[in-house]
C-alpha cells in the first residue's frame, strides 16, 4: 500500500483523458465516481501507458439492447452474450461488472455495467483501476501471463487504488483477497466460504507451489483456485519487496522473454522459489483472517453512539434496526450499516458463529 501511494505521488497529473460513452440511464453519481477513480488510475500508470485514445462505455441493468449495440458498433470482445450477462448480474441484485478489450481500431476500451437500483458497493470501487490495469498490461506486453499475474495484479491495483480513500488501514484491500475467493475448492470438497482462510493458515510450501502452478495456466474452473485472491496476495508481496517500477518493468520484459525468464531476471529468483518464500506470508494472512472472524472487535451500540463513523473504522458487532446482533461497517454516508456477507453472530454470546 505504501509503495502504491508513494508511486502515485510521483506521477504528473494531466487530468482525465478518456472518451466516455454513457447511456441515459447511468446515474450521475456513478459517472462521477467512475471518472474520479479512472483519473487516479490514469495518473498512476501515466508514465507507462498514455493511450492516444481510450473509450469508457457505461450502461446499466436497463440497457441490454443498447449495450449489445454499442459493443457491435465500437468493437471489442466479450466471451458470453452481453445481454445474458446483464440479466444474470441484475438478478443477483446489482449489475456491476466490467471488461477491458480493444475497439475496432485497436484502441483500448472498457465496458462497465452499473445499476439504476442501487449505488455500487465499496468493493466495486475496484473496477476502474482493475480494468485499466488490464489495458496497461496489454500495452506493456501483449502476451498471456500466468493467470495469477494477469488477474491478481489487476485485482491488487483495483483494490489498492479503488479503495484508497476508504481504506486508511489497508485492511479492506487485504480482506478483498477473501471476498473474491468464496469458490476456493481445489480438491473438490464442496463450497465453503472459509476454505481459503483455513487452507492458508496451515498451507505447506509444496501445497502453495502446487496451487500457483495450476494458476500458471488457465484452469477451466479458475475460481476453485482463487485466481483473484491468491494472485492479489502474490502481487502485493512482489510490490512490497521490489516496488511498483520494478514490477512494471517485469511486465514489460514479458513482451520479449517468457514470463518465467523475465521473472527470474527481474526478481532474482524462480517462480517456484518465490512461492516457497511466499508461504509464511500466506500462513500469516490466513491467521489474520481467522482472528478477524473469530475474535472480532467488541460489540458497539447502534445507531445512537456510532452514527458518525469513518470509512477507516473496523467492522464492529452491533444491533441492526430489528435489535439483532450483526456485523456493521461504515457506509459512504458515515453511518454504520449491516455488512452483507459477514459471518452470522451468535445472539447469546455476541461472537461469530463458527462454521
Ligand atoms: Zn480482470
Amino acid at each position: 500500500m505504501e509503495h502504491v501511494v508513494t508511486y502515485l505521488e510521483s506521477q504528473n497529473d494531466e487530468g482525465l483523458k478518456a472518451n466516455f460513452v454513457i447511456s441515459d440511464t447511468v446515474p450521475p453519481q456513478e459517472l462521477e465516481l467512475e471518472q474520479r477513480l479512472m483519473s487516479e488510475a490514469q495518473l498512476f500508470f501515466g508514465s507507462r501507458f498514455a493511450p492516444e485514445k481510450l473509450t469508457v462505455v457505461m450502461f446499466t441493468n436497463e440497457d441490454h439492447q443498447r449495450a449489445e449495440q454499442t459493443l457491435a458498433e465500437l468493437g471489442g470482445s466479450f466471451p458470453n452474450s452481453l445481454s445474458e450477462e446483464i440479466n444474470k448480474r441484475s438478478a443477483m441484485g446489482s449489475c456491476n461488472f466490467a471488461f477491458a478489450t480493444q475497439d475496432h481500431n485497436g484502441d483500448p476500451i472498457y465496458y462497465e455495467c452499473v445499476d439504476t437500483r442501487n449505488f455500487r458497493s465499496k468493493l466495486n470501487y475496484q473496477n476502474p483501476a482493475h480494468e485499466y490495469y488490464h489495458l496497461v498490461h496489454y500495452s506493456l506486453a501483449p502476451v498471456d501471463l500466468p493467470l495469477w499475474q494477469t488477474e491478481g495484479t489487476a485485482t491488487f491495483f483495483g483494490a489498492s487504488l479503488g479503495f484508497d480513500e476508504l481504506d486508511a488501514t489497508g485492511m479492506l484491500s487485504r480482506d478483498f483477497i477473501f471476498a473474491t475467493s468464496g469458490g476456493f475448492d481445489p480438491w473438490g470438497e464442496g463450497i465453503d466460504n472459509n476454505r481459503l482462510m483455513k487452507w492458508m493458515r496451515t498451507a505447506s510450501e509444496a501445497e502453495v507451489i502446487e496451487i500457483y502452478q495450476v494458476l500458471h495456466g488457465d484452469p477451466a474452473d479458475r475460481a476453485a483456485y482463487a485466481h483473484y485472491g491468491l494472485g492479489q496476495l502474490a502481487t502485493e508481496a512482489l510490490i512490497a519487496s521490489f516496488g511498483v517500477p520494478a514490477f512494471l518493468d517485469f511486465v514489460a520484459e514479458c513482451s520479449v522473454s517468457s514470463p518465467e525468464i523475465a521473472f527470474e531476471a527481474s526478481f532474482g529468483l524462480t517462480m517456484d522459489e518465490f512461492y516457497k518464500k511466499l508461504t509464511p506470508y500466506i500462513n500469516a494472512v490466513g491467521d489474520w483472517k481467522y482472528e478477524s472472524i473469530y475474535h472480532p472487535p467488541k460489540p458497539a451500540t447502534w445507531p445512537k453512539d456510532l452514527d458518525d463513523c469513518d470509512s477507516s473504522d473496523p467492522m464492529v458487532v452491533g444491533q441492526d434496526q430489528s435489535g439483532q446482533l450483526v456485523y456493521l461497517s461504515c457506509g459512504p454516508d458515515s453511518k454504520l450499516h449491516p455488512q452483507n456477507g459477514a459471518p452470522e453472530i451468535d445472539q447469546e454470546t455476541g461472537w461469530p458463529v463458527e462454521n
